[in-house]
């Protein structure tokens, strides 16, 4: 059981990494009153959230624990969309699905609040532009879709005028372990100090942990998404199937992401990315001639049993971790979270699965 102890109110709070998952995080800390310096290797959004397919959704979830969390990831969504009076783009279009990872075509899905079976008929309304809708699909009606570096962007320049100060261009080589305490990191010639460092650093946070002792499993895998250009024609749906995923940008283009690909198929992105420019011209037909604008590759961070990792490490005070797939999901809810516990809140019920310490190498002795 992870022990929460949180600095006084009012501490300071250094977050590593520009992210979604970091902008939320020092936007909630901003508000909470801390002082928070957020730092980042490159610049906003530089990471996966910048690449990503950037699907809020209640669907890829296998565990209670699980479905609880995004669910309350899309809530977190619409308080944030609120606060942020108009400036965050979510189109909350919902999702049809029927990839066999995610939908079951013998589940009714009865206790999944937010979500349905639907036959082909239904299928056909909610998406006319389906060339040939399946038999059956799971509907989930409250998804969202976000730009994840607009979004990224935006809670980014709400954070700093709730007064986070970023820094962009700084790499942290390391963290300031003392002891049981970790006060901060440095790089580039400098030390950062502050009461909690809180790693939102993605693909790099298990590289940022490892000379602690601490060891962060991690199964991250890339990605490819194919953006086309404009087309008139309007997607009512984020669409899933077994090869390919679509959505539609609020500029017309359409975003294309592979359900799967075959191990090597990254060594030729060209040859990729036309052959999942075909499965989506086959799936979408009447959005007429679709054409490649460009592609793009980035890695999803993902810990090693494929849930989230947020809190504390047991053992070290002062360090605070946030690392996840599905972090364009879960990123408002992981803000709201971490900032009520960094904040004297206590430990909060909805994260008590996603601990660090569930890896034994990520206990600090
Ligand atoms: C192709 C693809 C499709 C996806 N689709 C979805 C989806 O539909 N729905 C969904 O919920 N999720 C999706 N994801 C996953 C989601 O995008 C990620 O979980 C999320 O973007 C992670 O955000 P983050 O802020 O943790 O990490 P990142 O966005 O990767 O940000 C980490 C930042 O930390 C910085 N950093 C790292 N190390 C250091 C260091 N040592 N010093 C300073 N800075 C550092 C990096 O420069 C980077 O900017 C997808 C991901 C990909 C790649």
């Amino acid at each position: 059981m992870s022990e929460v102890a949180p600095p006084a109110p009012k501490s300071s709070c250094l977050v590593v990494g520009a992210g979604i998952i970091g902008a939320c995080m020092a936007y909630r800390l901003a508000r909470a009153g801390h002082s928070v310096t957020l730092i980042d290797a490159v610049g906003p959004h530089a990471g996966a959230s910048g690449r990503s397919w950037a699907w809020i959704n209640a669907v890829a979830a296998d565990t209670a624990s699980y479905v609880t969390l995004r669910r309350a990831g899309l809530d977190a969504y619409h308080r944030l969309e609120q606060e942020l009076a108009g400036r965050l783009a979510i189109d909350w279009t919902g999702s049809i699905v029927w990839n066999s990872a995610l939908f079951d075509p013998d589940d009714n899905y009865a206790d999944r609040p937010g979500i349905r079976r639907v036959d082909t008929q239904e299928i056909r309304t909610l998406e006319p532009l389906l060339r040939n809708p399946p038999v059956a699909a799971l509907y989930s009606a409250q998804d969202g879709l976000i730009d994840g570096a607009e979004a990224a962007s935006t809670i980014l320049a709400a954070a700093t005028e709730a007064g986070a100060r970023a820094i962009y261009g700084f790499h942290a080589e390391g963290l300031i372990a003392e002891g049981s305490r970790v006060s901060g990191v440095r790089g580039d010639g400098a030390e950062l100090r502050a009461d909690t460092t809180i790693l939102c650093s993605g693909t790099g946070t298990a590289g940022l942990l490892a000379p602690l002792g601490l060891t962060l499993p991690t199964k991250n895998r890339a990605g490819l998404l194919v953006t086309t250009h404009p087309v008139e024609a309007r997607l009512s749906r984020a669409i899933w199937t077994d090869t390919t995923h679509v959505k539609q940008l609020r500029d017309g283009r359409l975003l294309i992401g592979e359900s799967a690909h075959a191990d090597g198929a990254l060594n030729d992105p060209e040859a990729l990315a036309a052959s999942m420019l075909h499965d989506a011209q086959e799936l979408l037909p009447a959005c007429g001639p679709l054409r490649i604008e460009r592609y793009t590759i980035a890695t999803r961070p993902i810990p090693g049993d494929g849930y989230p990792v947020i809190g504390p490490v047991d053992g070290m005070d002062g360090l605070y971790v946030a690392m996840m797939h599905s972090g364009m999901t879960l990123a408002a809810i992981t803000g709201e979270l971490a900032s009520a516990e960094l904040s004297g809140s206590g430990a909060q019920d909805m994260l008590a699965a996603f601990r660090p310490g569930r890896f034994p190498g990520m206990i600090a002795r």
